[in-house]
């Protein structure tokens, strides 16, 4: 076993090279607002992406672990639940003010775990800083309704928490997926338990460590960790009421089912294939940057990447033009200065991502930009894929009905604004889309019919910011979209509504005779 890492060192210093990892050290539980090294007896090797070097190892938390997260969130709950709505504010204040001191430490894990360029990482951080933000507006947000319903008689409604929570997160944006959970969940009252993506937990760890500093009691936030094991218990715990996953639609279908059938609300971000239609009157310079960064960032692994472009007439001739942007994209380690693009998580995803574009070729389509075999000279030892374009593509081929989740753009080719707006609504996909255009009617057409839940206007990834939801449609999200995260509707997610109605009247005007029929306060 490695040695397990002193919180308090971690807290001190961070690695901004890909080289200072020099001797590893066990990723550990956070229960009680403690850092617990783990008893596990199986452990998940994760390595730094640019090198394949060991960054860390991550328990696969055992039964006494996981279940000692719930007893502590189960018996925080109630005085957090008590806890005044200014208190836990001024704790949010404070919990803000750290994550946006410890950024770049933040970044600096995200980068060495995920592979993520470090401004990328900064990115994440900010976005999920952001809905930590809004949430320090609880006390307004909060509010419920009164209204009086007839003489001497109101109903009122309240939001109240569920309970214990618990969120399961993906590996591409550790920082951003906690922080959608984090703060709307504990804000309205409830006691959380995460599990971070077991290939990148270190972001998480280091938001589990500033919520003790800002002042959450004990076990109002705990963190465990593991794979499908982790999950099935998450799945399974009755006092856990509510799962907040975001991920691919096996696992999130899988849990979206089996959550629902135990009783829970589940909310589950899911899968995408992102389309853009590109018209011939766009500002084209716009277009055609906003599409190399919107395909290649993050090396494709955003679930809003601009995966899948829909060329309108003579646009199809600018997909070589895309090609000469995406060659000036600097692809090299994260902490390197000028590096654009980073590697891809694992080497099974290189492999995944190289089979996806093979099949492309062998179904007929004409790799324009092959980015397979490419590496920097620094880091021969990680998972690479240099950007890749994929002209000539048709539906039915692999690469199109796949998510690639890599840096890969696949191009289509039709004739107008109708068939470009059937084709995208035909993809079992709905997560987001983009159009580029200078026509306010075009783009208000292509508003109105598309069915994907996230549309950009000129706009390549139009993640919404947290006054508004992460609002995808069809297979992006599980339950038909019916519970999406932050806003309005996260609050909405994360709170039971009680409606209390009540009858004030003076004693001499009560009826001396029992009515025996339904109330209708009219
Ligand atoms: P993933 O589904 O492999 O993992 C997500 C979580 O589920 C992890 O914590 C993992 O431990 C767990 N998990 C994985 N397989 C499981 C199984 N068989 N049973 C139970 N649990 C399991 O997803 P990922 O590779 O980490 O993330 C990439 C995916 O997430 C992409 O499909 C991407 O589109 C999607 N995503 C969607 C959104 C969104 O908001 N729609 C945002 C980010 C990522």
């Amino acid at each position: 076993q490695l040695k397990p890492a002193a919180a308090a060192a971690a807290a001190q210093s961070y690695p901004t090279t890909h080289e200072q990892i020099q001797s590893p050290a066990d990723t550990q539980n956070f229960i009680d607002n403690q850092f617990i090294a783990s008893q596990a007896t199986q452990w998940i090797d994760l390595h730094d992406p640019a090198t394949n070097n060991l960054v860390t190892r991550v328990p696969q938390s055992t039964d006494a672990e996981l279940k000692a997260a719930v007893d502590s969130a189960a018996k925080a709950f109630p005085a957090w639940r008590d806890t005044s709505l200014l208190a836990r504010q001024q704790i949010m204040f404070k919990y803000v003010a750290l994550i946006r001191e410890h950024w770049d430490r933040l970044a600096a894990s995200i980068t060495l775990e995920q592979g993520k360029t470090f401004a990328d990482a900064k990115g994440d951080v900010l976005r999920g800083l952001q809905v930590a933000e809004t949430a320090c507006g609880i006390t307004t947000q909060l509010t419920g309704e009164v209204l009086e319903v007839a003489k001497d008689m109101e109903t009122r409604s309240y939001k109240e928490p569920l309970g214990v929570v618990a969120a399961i997160c993906p590996f591409n944006f550790p920082a951003m997926i906690p922080l959608w959970c984090i703060p709307i969940a504990t804000a309205t009252g409830n006691t959380i338990v995460i599990k971070p993506s077991e290939r990148d937990p270190g972001a998480c760890m280091i938001l589990a460590e500033l919520a003790e500093k800002a002042g959450f009691p004990p076990g109002v936030i705990n963190i465990i960790h593991g794979s499908a094991k982790t999950v099935d218990f998450i799945i399974d715990e009755p006092r856990i009421k509510a799962i907040s996953f975001v991920g691919s639609n096996k696992a999130g279908e899988y849990i979206y089912t089996r959550g629902s059938a135990n009783g829970k609300r589940v909310q589950a971000n899911l899968g995408a294939k992102n389309h853009a239609a590109v018209l011939p009157d766009c500002n084209k310079n716009h277009a055609l940057n906003a599409i190399a960064g919107a395909a290649f960032g993050a090396a494709g692994q955003r679930c809003m990447a601009l995966s899948t472009l829909v060329m309108i007439g003579e646009t199809k001739d600018w997909v070589p033009e895309i090609a000469e942007r995406a060659k000036s994209i600097v692809m090299d380690g994260g902490f390197e200065e000028g590096a654009d693009l980073g590697p891809v998580i694992s080497p099974e995803s290189k492999k995944r991502i190289e089979e996806l574009i093979a099949s492309a070729e062998a179904e007929g389509a004409t790799i324009l930009l092959d980015g397979r075999g490419q590496k920097p000279a620094k880091y021969p030892n990680g998972n690479w894929i240099g950007p890749t374009i994929i002209a000539n593509v048709k539906p039915h081929m692999k690469c199109y009905t796949e998510e690639i989740f890599g840096p890969v753009l696949v191009c289509l080719n039709v004739d107008t604004i109708d068939e470009a707006i059937d084709l995208i609504n035909a993809n079992e996909y709905g997560n987001g889309t983009a159009i580029f255009t200078r026509s306010g009617a075009t783009a208000g057409l292509f508003q109105k019919k598309i069915e994907a839940g996230q549309v950009g206007i000129n706009v390549p990834i139009p993640v919404p910011l947290p006054m508004f939801s992460f609002t995808g449609n069809k297979k992006s999200i599980a339950g038909g979209g019916a519970n999406t995260f932050y806003g309005k509707p996260g609050i909405q997610f994360y709170t039971q509504q009680k409606t209390v109605t009540s009858l004030w009247k003076a004693e001499d005007a009560v009826a001396s005779r029992a009515s025996v029929n339904m109330p209708t306060h009219s």
